[in-house]
């Protein structure tokens, strides 16, 4: 079932996007070559503590995982897609990092991710993230009232094969609210004109995910939780929880 939320209960999940925003500004500003993921994950901590929210990344155990998530982001690094799990590992000079954050805030939950290089940039890195962020603007553009899921679906998609990406099949993004994962799935790729049709009210995190080498392939790390290419190429993520509203999409975890 799909909830539509009330105008005070979107200004409600905006404060939590913000949370979720800052804790990603904080992790990217900390990440340098020599730093590890868990410092980073430490980063995120504080701010969620200071803002009084929690994570809905912490403990959180889906039917797929062996453990309980140990932290408050996900941070993925290189041939890692998704879901990494923070551990010793130091960032190195020319690393591709994402960074995926969640926060409940007020009983209302914002997730959303960024992905950069630490140190020097391979320019084909550069080029994968600016694509990634281009299939999620694309993605958020067709959130709109009218439009259907398939609409966005299929915006994300046609960014990520028109600049030559893989798309891992079976991994998007989905609707949220008092829950970080609520329907309806939002998938990565799609047929514009189908599926669910949007309505003002709806949030829904965009997420497109996106592998160089134009493969779709990936697997499941021995960790139970990262997913990585099967090709050992990179791969770059981008998120934001967004409100289909009359005014048009609004995107709650704006970093500002
Ligand atoms: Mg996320
Ligand atoms: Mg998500």
């Amino acid at each position: 079932m799909v909830e539509l939320k009330t105008k005070a209960s979107i200004d409600a999940m905006y404060e939590a996007g913000q949370v979720v925003a800052r804790a990603l500004t904080a992790a990217r500003k900390a990440a340098d070559v020599g730093v590890s993921l868990l410092e980073l994950d430490e980063v995120a901590r504080d701010v969620l503590r200071e803002a009084g929210a929690d994570s809905p990344f912490l403990g959180y155990r889906p039917a797929f995982a062996p453990t309980p998530f140990p932290a408050v982001i996900c941070a993925s690094v290189n041939d890692a897609i998704v879901h990494g799990i923070p551990t010793r590992y130091r960032l190195r000079d020319g690393d591709l990092l994402s960074v995926d954050c969640g926060a409940l805030l007020g009983g209302w939950a914002g997730d959303s991710a960024i992905s950069f290089t630490v140190g020097r940039a391979r320019p084909a890195d550069v080029r994968l993230i600016e694509t990634a962020e281009r299939a999620l603007a694309a993605g958020i553009g067709a959130a709109t009232v009218g439009n259907r899921i398939g609409d966005i679906a299929h915006a994300i998609g046609a960014v990520c094969r028109a600049a030559g990406y893989g798309v891992p099949d079976g991994f998007g993004g989905h609707g949220i609210g008092r829950h970080m994962h609520e329907d309806p799935p939002v998938p990565n790729e799609g047929r514009p004109g189908r599926g669910l049709r949007l309505r003002p009210g709806m949030v829904l995190a965009i997420e497109p995910m996106l592998i160089a080498s134009g493969k779709d392939g990936y697997h499941e790390a021995p960790d139970g939780w990262t997913l990585k290419t099967n090709d050992g190429s990179r791969a770059a993520h981008a998120e934001h929880t967004v409100a289909v509203t009359e005014e048009g999409p609004r995107v709650l975890t704006e970093r500002r």
